[in-house]
């Protein structure tokens, strides 16, 4: 089996900038941004951050600031932070990324995939690095009645390919060869299992029944819940908030707001929310924008209003960091998704 899905690799492998120069610095930035995003979603933004911070030294130099705005739109930013503080450490340790599984999995935010990864690619390591197109793979090939999203799954897929790949003699092109099958060929929906190089080996081809694998957890459906923001102005400047670090899109800007409470019209929520986040008594203007977005585990509608401050208070009593800065300079700043949508409802450019 593993002979003819190297083969197929080698002919059907797409070009990927993090293949064409591989090192374990750039295997390592691709690997972190590859979680959870697909390929072409992660290009630019490899380019981009490559462009910024060549070594490992320039990015554990950078500030933080710098790196969320290059990360801005990719999502899941704590993956930002923590590859910041997985660059620092490395310089710590004399600026080499390491070679083994076991030491690359103790730096900051490198779990076993990544930590495979960059193992079996960077260094030929033999580690399975088991990712989402991996589990489905492996769970069609092995009509594994689990669903795939139990925890204990991974680490089972994880014990049963590490045998597999002992036999290998390249498993960093055995791993880039699995997950690439999974995206090309071995699909979510409708998988070519006519043009699969594994199907002689594959139960759940043999058996006729390709469709009711994987296994999943049936899902209940995410919530949903508006939200009001206040685009507070006083005169031209505009107040932005800082994420606090431990919250989802931490260290991300926003404006403040939050979510309506019961019988609350958004006007009344986010007047109540302004002035509990930040003392602020603000009148409530036009609305600027409705928009909705959609996070893993929930969705919104956010209602954007303008407001303007009232009263002789100016300075916002809150604990996270905050500005007052006009609108072109929120293109410094970097913003969740959502405000980016009230962005370009209102017309304001905030991308170079
Ligand atoms: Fe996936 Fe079909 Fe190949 Fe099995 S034969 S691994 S189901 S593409």
């Amino acid at each position: 089996m593993n002979c003819e899905l190297i083969k197929w690799f080698e002919k059907n492998r797409r070009a990927m900038p993090w293949r064409e120069v591989a090192s374990p610095y750039r295997i390592l930035v691709s690997e972190v941004m590859l979680q959870q995003t697909q390929v072409v979603t992660v290009i630019p933004y490899f380019h981009r951050f490559m462009h910024a911070f060549p070594t490992v030294a320039d990015l554990a130099a950078a500030p933080e600031e710098q790196i969320l705005k290059l990360w801005e739109g990719l999502g899941y930013y704590s993956r930002a932070r923590h590859l910041h503080a997985c660059a620092k450490a490395i310089v710590a340790l004399g600026g080499e990324v390491p070679s083994d599984f076991e030491s690359l999995k103790k730096l900051p935010g490198i779990g076993a995939y990544t930590a495979a990864a960059v193992a079996s690619i960077g260094f030929g390591q033999k580690m399975p690095v088991v990712d989402g197109n991996v589990l489905r793979v492996w769970a069609r090939m092995t009509m594994d009645e689990t669903p795939i999203d139990m925890p204990k799954v991974k680490s089972r897929y994880f014990d049963e390919l590490s045998e597999v790949i002992q036999s290998v003699d390249s498993p960093g092109t055995f791993n880039q060869a699995m997950m690439e099958l999974g995206s090309l060929v071995c699909k979510p929906s409708e998988p070519d299992c006519g043009n699969c190089p594994v199907a002689k080996w594959c139960k759940a081809y043999q058996a006729g029944c390709v469709a009711d694998y994987p296994k999943k957890t049936p899902k209940k459906k995410p919530p949903h819940y508006d939200v009001a923001v206040g685009l507070v102005y006083d005169d031209d400047n505009l107040l932005i908030l800082k994420r606090s670090d431990d919250q989802m899109l931490g260290g991300l800007w926003e404006f403040p707001g939050g979510k309506l409470e019961e019988g609350e019209t958004p006007q009344q929520a986010v007047k109540r929310e302004i002035m509990e986040e930040t003392g602020l008594l603000v009148k409530v203007g036009k609305k600027l924008a409705v928009v909705k977005h959609a996070y893993s585990h929930f969705s919104i509608t956010m209602h954007a209003f303008r407001c303007e401050l009232q009263g002789d208070v100016k300075t916002p009593n809150c604990d996270r960091p905050w500005h007052w800065i006009t609108e072109s300079q929120l293109k410094d700043y970097a913003f969740p998704k959502a405000n980016h949508k009230i962005f370009s409802a209102m017309k304001i450019v905030v991308r170079d």
